[in-house]
């Protein structure tokens, strides 16, 4: 059995998720006006009242997606479409679900302003707030470092200016609580497959007014904004999954990070010259580390052979040997960033795993400086 220690990228299904999905595998379509299309749709029903309860919002403003990337497309790009400033706000420590949709409206001519983040990735200033803009975009907390936004202050200088808020609520959703009426933002994207659920679903939040456009046309389910034929069983697994998820929070967020603070002070206690880049607050299960003199893609390769699963930053850009966009926009310099890991511990972590990685991380970067 690997030592898994990417959950951040993605995490193994629970089994009420299966059961869920198992239970809903025969749904036809949900539009059907027939019988079994209306058990089907009363199946959708029940998973989109339980998402609504769970999140803090009305069942209307739950629109079922293919994932995570689509609901920030729609949000960002319908968003823009709806307003009339051509600014969006930003930051510079997005995922590329957002950060490459907002390049894109950029290249078409779209103002974007982008929030700076201190030394240890926290946005430390919403000046940007003070001009009109159709749309802020901010991730809740960052899939590399972990690190957790001001994201109740954002939203109501969003409020305050009248500016359409989207949060990237990704590596958030099913661990901190959320309440998308009491936030008073726009739109919020979540992704089944981070708490549990299936991968290839994923939910936008979105309130009636003001609404995002249409980015994509067909037979209107979804409110029209995600047309299509919608997968019953996949969001009735993803109700499932965040209902656990979200149960189980409290004492889990206690657990890991206990486990993850253990592997932190173990690494620092071990190796010489580690810069640790997760710093409070932080999601419990994120451990983000610098190992200067090594290089990433070799940390990751020796760790591989000895069953040690973890990632370079994002899953996004793993492959590519550059030091991520999150640790530059920190100010974290080339040298000192391009031998990073990031360990995302989750619900099967044991200190077994801790402890195995720490009985062997010391030997793995001493070998990666010597290359
Ligand atoms: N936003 C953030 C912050 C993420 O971490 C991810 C996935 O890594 C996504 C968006 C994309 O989600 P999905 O994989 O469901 O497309």
């Amino acid at each position: 059995m690997p030592h898994y220690f990417d959950y951040a990228a993605t995490q193994p299904m629970r089994q009420s998720a299966i059961d869920a999905w198992v239970a809903a595998s025969g749904s036809l379509n949900s539009s059907a006006q027939y019988a079994s299309g209306r058990r089907a749709r009363s199946v959708l029903d029940d998973a989109r009242e339980k998402v609504a309860s769970l999140l803090g919002c009305e069942p209307i403003e739950v629109i079922f997606t293919s994932s995570g990337t689509e609901a920030d497309n729609i949000a960002i790009q319908g968003l823009f479409a709806a307003g009339n400033t051509n600014r969006i706000i930003s930051t510079d420590i997005e995922h590329p679900a957002v950060r490459d949709t907002v390049s894109k409206l950029a290249q078409g001519g779209a103002t974007v302003d982008l929030l700076p983040v201190d030394r240890n990735g926290h946005i430390s200033d919403g000046g940007a707030f003070a001009e009109p803009a159709d749309l802020a975009t901010c991730m809740w907390a960052n899939n590399e470092t972990g690190a957790i936004q001001p994201i109740e202050d954002l939203a109501s200088l969003a409020q305050q200016s009248g500016i359409p808020m989207h949060v990237d609520a990704v590596q958030v959703a099913g661990k901190l609580p959320i309440n998308f009426a009491e936030l008073g933002i726009t739109t919020l994207a979540a992704s089944a497959h981070k708490f549990g659920g299936p991968r290839g679903i994923g939910v936008l939040l979105a309130k009636r007014t003001p609404a995002p456009q249409p980015i994509s046309y067909g037979g209107g389910q979804e409110r029209g904004l995600r047309p299509g034929t919608v997968d019953v069983a996949s969001a009735s697994a993803l109700a499932a999954a965040l209902e656990e998820s979200i149960a189980e929070s409290a004492a889990e967020g206690e657990r890991i990070a206990a486990l993850r603070n253990k592997l932190r002070d173990g690494i620092l206690s071990s190796i010489d010259n580690v810069v640790v880049n997760s710093t409070e607050p932080c999601l419990p299960s994120h451990l983000h580390v610098s190992f200067p003199g090594t290089d990433g893609d070799s940390l990751i390769m020796l760790l591989d052979s000895l069953q040690i699963e973890a990632s370079t930053g994002s899953a996004c850009s793993a492959g590519v040997n550059r030091m991520s966009h999150v640790l530059s926009a920190m100010g974290v310099s080339e040298e000192e960033g391009i031998g990073s890991l990031r360990f995302t511990l989750g619900r099967l972590t044991s200190e077994d795993d801790v402890d195995y990685v720490l009985a062997h991380l010391p030997e793995v970067v001493a070998r990666a400086r010597t290359v």
